[in-house]
């Protein structure tokens, strides 16, 4: 028997790539469905879905790439060591596939197998098992491309910020060595805390994990703190997860501060922060900016809507009033006020709040930079 089909929603082609490629979950209302396939009549394109239980406790997330391609400079002016520019970009996504996590993953799996199944398609589905965690791993074998041309506003930060990172690990490695020295381990603190930033990469760990990498780093270091009796003090996992964060360079930083750029943006624009992209690059791999640390923010409306006009005329406020944002938020290591944001391609991993404030600081306040 044909069931009637209806429209439940529509979507804007942002959208259809963020949550509704097949196997992927879609809410509606409230209402859980999963994603099938996809059906075209001229221009428009109809999306059929199938319900899912109304208890079911699952989200999927695509897993892309993004890549920022300048198309033209229009204008170029500097703030203190910043270099801010405007003009036109070209976007260019490739989708890897998607995570699906929640109380009901191992079921939506078993779903998931057996529609993948019936399908002749290029697709890898896993379901990962790590101490509390269950998540689905869906991999296409060709990525899914979309492009598109919009306008931007670029920061491109100095290279005396490279030296962070370092500064980061000392620092942590010092209250870790306070520590230490209060309870009389003799160094026996620094040396669990070396010998955990050794052998703990995000980076391979990512390639796993994707937005499960962060909360699997948490458990390491509790546990083994808590295998050695070396839980002295509840500042401890923080300081060994920011020497860890450190290995992973200044990106992190700068991705903060993109995240912070556009959740403030609405006070410029007065349209919500959805309507922004953004990417930053720790090395930029295209003339002329080759190596170079940048921070993108797009318009995400293609062809742009003047957004960045805006931000553009406002970007150095825009910088200021970040590091006011980061500063005035009481969180240690990042949170939806002031880094997370719902919107991220890589599942707000890779974000560094305290890296963000020291960048910031030594681009606003150069008597403290070095
Ligand atoms: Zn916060
Ligand atoms: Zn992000």
């Amino acid at each position: 028997m044909r069931k009637r089909k209806k429209v439940i929603e529509e979507v804007d082609i942002e959208e259809y790539y963020r949550s509704l490629l097949p196997g992927m979950v879609y809410f509606s209302q409230g209402i859980p469905y999963m994603v099938k396939k996809r059906i075209s009549r001229g221009n428009f394109h109809f999306i059929l879905v199938e319900k899912l239980p109304l208890n079911f406790d699952v989200k999927s997330y695509v897993n892309k790439i993004e890549d920022v391609i300048i198309l033209k400079i229009e204008e170029e002016k500097g703030f203190k060591d910043v270099t801010i520019c405007k003009g036109r970009l070209k976007i260019v996504n490739n989708i890897h596939g998607f995570i699906v996590k929640g109380s009901h993953a191992k079921e939506y799996y078993e779903i998931l197998k057996r529609y993948f199944s019936r399908l002749s398609t290029t697709v890898e589905c896993k379901l990962i098992k790590l101490n509390d965690i269950e998540l689905i791993k869906v991999e296409f074998f060709i990525p899914i491309t979309y492009e598109f041309e919009t306008e931007g506003v670029w920061f491109v930060f100095p290279d005396k910020i490279d030296i962070i990172p370092k500064i980061e690990c000392e620092e942590f490695l010092t209250r870790i060595g306070e520590i230490d020295n209060t309870n009389n381990k003799n160094g026996k603190l620094i040396d669990f805390a070396t010998s955990l930033y050794n052998s703990i990469h995000r980076k391979s760990l990512y390639l796993t994990y994707l937005g499960s990498t962060t909360h699997i780093i948490k458990l390491t270091i509790q546990k083994n703190l808590a295998k050695k009796d070396l839980d002295l003090d509840d500042n401890l996992p923080y300081y060994v997860k920011k020497l860890i964060d450190s290995k992973d360079g200044i990106g992190s930083g700068l991705h903060a501060i993109e995240h912070v750029i556009i959740k403030i943006a609405p006070i410029f624009t007065y349209v919500d922060s959805r309507e922004l992209g953004g990417r930053s690059y720790s090395k930029y791999n295209k003339y002329p900016y080759n190596d170079k640390k940048i921070i993108f923010i797009y318009d995400a409306n293609e062809g742009g809507v003047g957004l960045s006009e805006i931000l553009y005329k406002n970007a150095e406020t825009l910088l200021e009033k970040a590091y006011k944002h980061l500063t005035n938020c009481k969180c240690k290591d990042g949170c939806p006020y002031c880094i997370y944001s719902t919107k991220c391609g890589n599942f707000n991993e890779f974000l560094d709040k305290w890296q963000a404030i020291k960048i910031l600081e030594t681009i606003l306040n150069t008597s403290k930079s070095k």
